[in-house]
């Protein structure tokens, strides 16, 4: 990992309310206090639904616990008219550190573009919040333009307005292996996690390059973290089923 301070985000998706998370991650905090890795050395952060965040900020704040929260996504714009939208603004009020941007369910099933997200990367930039940007092809685009290509080339997009972004995070995600049981390779992790540190490198400079975490991400379980972890360009994973399950993720936190 090169220096860099691995990173295991559990992605819940459209899962437990916000009394749910509160039990969720009093009992992760404690599963993680519990096991004999050393946390002080990984950044753990659950990405719970918007209803939740309060309270789990709350949670971790008043407890002094030693996980990370973030939301699951971010509006592109300010304030205004946008009904159901939730601004970066929003988030940062809420001490919010991390989001994700542009999931493949977002990309997919809300039709998000290349600009969109890009203007969301800019939202959390200008407001201070870590963006975590996944990219990923899908097993068409593997087939027809091999596995770098469009990781490569959403990356690119997704840092248009950003050039002068110092903190991100980025999560390699094929969507082939998301939620299908069928994790890609850790060589194969390696492979797009190095081009995409090219390209972290001509847009944002090599320093910058050099300190940003790339996560792995589409269908880790403790059983198959390690292997990926072993990967010198891969910083930690993106987890969606496995972290809803809490001897599971604590078990890929610990990445034996
Ligand atoms: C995800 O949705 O980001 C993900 C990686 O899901 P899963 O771990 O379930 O494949």
């Amino acid at each position: 990992t090169g220096g860099r301070v691995p990173f295991i985000a559990g992605n819940w998706k459209m899962n437990l309310d916000h009394l749910q998370a509160i039990a969720f991650v009093q009992k992760l905090a404690w599963s993680l206090k519990d096991a004999t890795h050393d946390y002080s050395a990984t950044e753990v952060v659950v990405f719970p639904p918007f209803t939740d965040l309060r309270s789990v900020q709350t949670l971790i704040s008043a407890d002094k616990l030693e996980l990370g929260f973030g939301a699951q996504d971010v509006s592109e714009h300010e304030s205004g008219a946008y009904t159901g939208e939730i601004s970066a603004a929003f988030l940062k009020a809420l001490e919010t550190p991390y989001v994700i941007v542009g999931h493949s369910e977002r990309r997919t099933l809300h039709h998000e573009t290349d600009e969109q997200l890009a203007a969301k990367v800019a939202a959390a930039v200008k407001h201070g919040i870590v963006p975590v940007i996944c990219v990923g092809e899908t097993a068409e685009d593997l087939e027809k333009h091999g596995p770098s290509a469009v990781p490569v080339a959403q990356l690119r997009a997704a840092l248009a307005q950003a050039a002068d972004a110092k903190d991100i995070v980025v999560a390699y995600e094929p969507v082939w292996a998301i939620g299908s049981g069928q994790a890609a390779t850790p060589e194969q992790a390696e492979q797009v996690a190095a081009q995409l540190r090219i390209v972290l490198s001509e847009v944002l400079g090599e320093d910058v390059a050099q300190a940003t975490r790339v996560l792995y991400g589409g269908s880790v379980k403790a059983a198959n973290i390690a292997g990926f972890m072993r990967q010198p360009n891969v910083d930690g994973a993106l987890v969606g089923g496995a972290s809803l399950d809490i001897a599971e993720f604590s078990g890929i936190a610990q990445f034996l």
